[in-house]
């Protein structure tokens, strides 16, 4: 047996060579309260556009009160899981609010999305069903679908016929339930998908749908309700999953929202809700003042809407390229690894704040700044942002010069 000593010099191995490929996570440390702009230790203030603070309520004042009220009211933790001490009055209206919200008959809270997708499966499905994923989803579901032992089916990207290919052949392999599992918006390239279509595929083969809303709840759609509402199939997904930590206030939490025999089951067998501490009052009840101002006005979503069309016209006029769409996750491509971290670094000194990506978190050679826009931005800062870019682009010659 090798020494315990070896062990760690194995792992200062490992991170050298997670150092030398270039991979190596660094945490950028911020000093304010997330916004529009936030402050880093070394004193910078910058405008943020790398948060998932879709909506601007990381930091709204009636989600502060309305946490500020849950922890006078209801304490600060409850210190158990739900089904011995953990469940207040407050987390059963939540869990009321969210299924009404996205149109199902109820939902079950967990600490995390993460958490949600972890536990989702297991529970639901076993050896004689099957479980079709999306090539791209969400790590959270590809662990939770491992986690089962239903077969399983990788469908190409956002392919609809590659989709129908793995229905028929869970179905002439004898599946008894087959349940399709799709990301509504899928975070590195904001392509929403095409759950009309989807649903229609699994009707005409008698599957399940399941999707997780973690980059639409709150405000893709008419309404906010999310990818359903976009793509006019709101009230017709089967399982619904989805997190507090983005644009519903931005701390922690996720969802399932589904049938009322899904969410029975799922406390009954679901084991991060089971063996996992119940989600933090203020939390909670903060969410429920989301839920309040969501369903009161869609102004918030409305500016974030207004928000995003502006970025992706105006950062085409500067003359960068981007991906298509609408969501507010815009994809500035850059194509080169280099480029992309050079033109982030760049920015930064400008005044404006975001990540580039490369691969292996994107395809190889795809290598993109992805900007998030938030209803928190006003049009001073995007327009300070595309101003920043295009000096940076004209720097870094990824765009002509001197073009306006
Ligand atoms: C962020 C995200 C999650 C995880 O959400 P948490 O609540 O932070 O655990 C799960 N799925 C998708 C698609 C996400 O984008």
């Amino acid at each position: 047996m090798a020494s315990t000593e070896d062990f760690y010099a194995h792992l200062r191995a490992e991170l050298q060579g997670i150092r030398e490929a270039g991979l190596y996570k660094t945490e950028r440390v911020i000093a304010t309260p997330q916004g529009a702009h936030v402050r880093t230790t070394d004193g910078r203030e910058v405008i943020n556009l790398c948060a998932n603070n879709y909506l601007g309520l990381s930091s709204h004042p009636a989600v502060v009160e309305a946490a500020h009220d849950a922890l006078r009211t209801h304490g600060y933790g409850l210190s158990s899981v739900r089904f011995i001490c953990g469940t207040q009055d407050i987390h059963k209206t939540l869990e009321q609010r969210i299924a009404r919200f996205v149109g199902t008959d109820d939902a079950i809270l967990y600490a995390a999305a993460f958490d949600a997708n972890g536990g989702l499966f297991e529970p639901l499905l076993g050896e004689a069903d099957a479980i079709i994923s999306d090539e791209l989803n969400h790590a959270s579901i590809i662990d939770g679908i491992r986690l089962c032992k239903a077969q399983r089916w990788r469908y190409k990207h956002n392919d609809l016929a590659d989709l129908e290919r793995c229905l028929k052949e869970a179905n002439e392999k004898g599946a008894r339930f087959t349940l399709v599992f799709t990301d509504g918006v899928f975070s590195m390239d904001g392509t929403i998908a095409r759950l009309d279509e989807i649903r229609a595929l699994c009707d005409r083969y008698g599957a399940l749908l399941g999707i997780d809303e973690c980059h639409a709840s709150g405000f893709l759609g008419a309404t906010g309700r999310g990818t359903p509402e976009y793509r006019g199939v709101f009230g017709k997904i089967d399982i619904i999953t989805g997190t507090l930590g983005k644009a519903l206030g931005g701390a922690s939490g996720g969802f399932t929202a589904a049938r009322q025999e899904v969410v029975d089951l799922l406390r009954q067998r679901s084991r991060p809700y089971l063996f996992s501490n119940t989600v933090a009052p203020a939390i909670v009840g903060a969410s429920i003042a989301v839920l309040d101002l969501l369903e009161g006005s869609t102004t918030l979503r409305d500016k974030l809407d207004a928000n995003t069309r502006y970025f992706r016209q105006a950062i085409r006029d500067a003359g960068f390229e981007i991906k298509p769409g609408d969501h507010p996750i815009v994809p500035i491509m850059v194509y080169d690894a280099v480029k992309a971290q050079q033109l982030a670094a760049r920015l930064l000194e400008l005044g404006v704040y975001v990540v580039g990506f490369f691969f292996p978190v994107v395809p190889k050679g795809q290598a993109r700044i992805r900007v998030q826009l938030s209803a928190a931005h006003e049009r001073a800062d995007l327009e300070r942002a595309v101003a920043a870019f295009r000096q940076a682009g004209q720097e870094l010659g990824l765009v002509k010069g001197a073009a306006q």
